[in-house]
């Protein structure tokens, strides 16, 4: 391509709705432009490392034996309404004004259902594993980030199909091992969690997470060992609340003017670990009272996965009031007015000598022995792990850091096979349903995670693999120099003959701005040729991630460009995990 004649609106400034790097990068490139909120254009140079990435998924997806389909984007809501997603969705779900019993698809679960119920019929017909790179539609309340959370987006999604639950372990099984290869080769630095299933209803999933400041995700990661999860899930071994030899007698106390854990630690030196703070939510519609010790803090994600949930908020001020004849700063788990689930973390397992509000405002009981003194219905794991907790399994301490998922695996089961039907006759002729897994991979995300991971100050380091051309030939001659023109004239029809992705800066303008705009784009290599260089009899490279430069005969330079395009290649960071 001959950047004369190229569309490529690169920007010196920064757009100043910007925030993550990637997004700045991805709009000052000339990668993508905004049309509305969530809503992106991909321009050739964007489009084009979009077909770099899809590429290399699709090949990655035939390697497991994975059958590319189109379905479509307009999808009859019935079978939404089938798997009850229309509610779980909620607001997330585009529905059409003019042309009801339409719906956008956010994903194609109940599509491939669907279909299976239409041509499955027996384990012979077993397994299969569909995939589609196709446009997702979600009315995201928050789209952020440039193509990192848009409303429309492009996502590899796979399913796959099963006769047994072995064959779903095998499929998942391929699909990570799938997975590690696609952001392996994309060049990204990632790593494997344990996740919650939310809202798809799975029982065992894990996310791809790249480590990023941009991420809208958190995770606990081990330095020491292999263990890594989403902080919706994540476990530390923090020492449980010690139950102490003796319970002393309840005893109820005043407690003017204290709101928080805070104040009564303060006001009546009480040690941190013996307060238990008690918060009240609404899970479905019924409330649910939630201790948790001192200032740890509660995981609204795993308490809804405890409950199974589809809706969870706290409870109004009003409804506290009602349900515990207190407010937030005096409630607790004893002399309730009406009953409750009360739920208690696990780090409260049996604990005594306890300080809880007492359901009366300005008062709290002390010496509380929770197998003593009240019904607590399940001890479960609530809290939410902080930077520094030992790790589960090393004692390592963890770190808590920001990540982009990129991608995620789940294990379905039959729930939407049952919701739609899809069956199959057995070995034994016994109808069973269809088991599931689900599998879905940001297009668009990998991009944004690359570029969040490969730039420095003047733009973006493609790797050969995602670059939207591999060779930045920059022409610094001009009208005045026909025989520098004329050598890089020829060069690009070499390098091109070569299977070499070269784009062409043969604009008229002056050896700054393109040495900026090739540093902004970012191609691994860029290839100068000079009037001074040719004097010399020679070519000036420069690796745009290292910029280490080398000076190359005209003669020998295809050679010399595939072998460093080669290497550039092999020192890609690989993967962590
Ligand atoms: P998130 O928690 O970030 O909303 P999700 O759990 O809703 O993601 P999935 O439904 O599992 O995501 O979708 C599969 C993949 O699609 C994700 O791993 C992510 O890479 C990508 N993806 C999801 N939502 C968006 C979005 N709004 N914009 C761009 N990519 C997305
Ligand atoms: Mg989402």
């Amino acid at each position: 391509m001959r950047y004369s004649r190229a569309f490529i609106p690169t920007l010196r400034e920064i757009p100043s709705e910007a925030q993550a790097v990637s997004h700045q990068l991805m709009v000052r490139a000339g990668l993508i432009r905004q049309l509305a909120a969530g809503v992106y254009s991909f321009l050739p140079l964007g489009w084009r490392v979009m077909q770099k990435v899809m590429r290399i998924i699709r090949e990655e997806m035939e390697a497991i034996g994975a059958q590319e389909f189109h379905f479509p984007a307009l999808n009859p809501i019935e079978i939404w309404q089938q798997t009850g997603r229309v509610e779980a969705m909620g607001d997330v779900l585009f529905m059409l004004k003019n042309r009801e019993g339409l719906v956008l698809a956010p994903t194609h679960e109940e599509v491939v259902a669907f279909h299976a119920r239409q041509h499955i019929k027996s384990y012979k017909d077993l397994p299969q594993i569909w995939y589609q790179i196709q446009t997702k539609f979600r009315n995201e309340p928050r789209p952020r980030f440039g193509v990192l959370r848009g409303r429309q987006f492009t996502m590899k999604d796979s399913y796959s199909l099963d006769a047994t639950w072995e064959g779903l372990d095998e499929s998942y099984r391929k699909h990570a091992h799938a997975y590690h290869r696609i952001f392996r080769r994309c060049g990204l630095r990632f790593f494997v969690v344990g996740a919650s299933s939310g809202a798809m209803g799975g029982s065992l999933s894990q996310e791809f997470m790249v480590e990023s400041p941009a991420g809208e995700d958190t995770c606990a990661v081990c330095p020491q060992c292999d263990y890594a999860a989403n902080i919706e899930v994540a476990r530390s071994a923090v020492e449980p609340t010690p139950r102490l030899p003796e319970s002393q007698p309840l005893e109820r106390f005043p407690t003017p003017g204290v709101r928080t854990i805070g104040d009564l630690v303060q006001q009546f030196a009480l040690p941190e670990e013996r307060c238990a703070k008690a918060l009240v939510y609404i899970a479905d519609g019924k409330p649910v009272m939630v201790l948790l010790r001192g200032n740890d803090e509660l995981n609204q994600t795993k308490l809804q996965s405890v409950l199974g949930a589809v809706w969870l908020r706290p409870a109004t001020p009003e409804e506290l009031y009602s349900l515990t004849g207190a407010s937030a700063g005096s409630i607790g788990p004893i002399g309730l007015p009406s009953p409750l689930l009360i739920l208690a973390d696990e780090r409260l397992r049996e604990a005594n000598e306890l300080v809880s509000g007492a359901n009366s405002d300005g008062y709290h009981y002390r010496h509380i022995d929770l197998r003593r003194d009240c019904r607590i219905d399940a001890y479960v794991d609530v809290r939410t792990v902080q930077a520094g907790e030992p790790c589960p399994q090393c004692r390592t301490p963890l770190r808590i850091v920001r990540a982009i998922e990129v991608g995620h695996i789940f294990k379905l089961g039959t729930k939407y096979s049952e919701a739609l039907g899809a069956t199959f006759l057995d070995e034994e002729g016994q109808e069973r349903p269809i088991i599931m897994g689900s599998y879905g991979i940001g297009v668009e995300r990998i991009i944004a995670a690359f570029i969040e991971q490969h730039h420095d100050e003047h733009g973006i380091c493609w790797s050969p693999a995602l670059a939207p051309f591999h060779v930045h030939l920059i022409e610094l001659g001009g009208e005045r120099q026909p025989s520098v023109r004329q050598m890089a004239d020829r060069l690009y029809e070499q390098l091109w003959q070569a299977g070499i992705e070269t784009l062409y800066d043969d604009r008229p303008e002056s050896a700054g701005v393109k040495f900026n705009d090739a540093d902004l784009l970012g191609l691994p290599l860029q290839l100068i040729v000079s009037p001074r260089g040719l004097e010399a009899g020679q070519l000036e490279i420069k690796e745009r991630c290292s910029a280490r430069r080398h000076s190359v005969e005209p003669e020998r330079i295809i050679a010399v460009i595939q072998q460093l395009l080669e290497r550039i290649s092999e020192l890609e960071p690989i993967a962590v995990s």
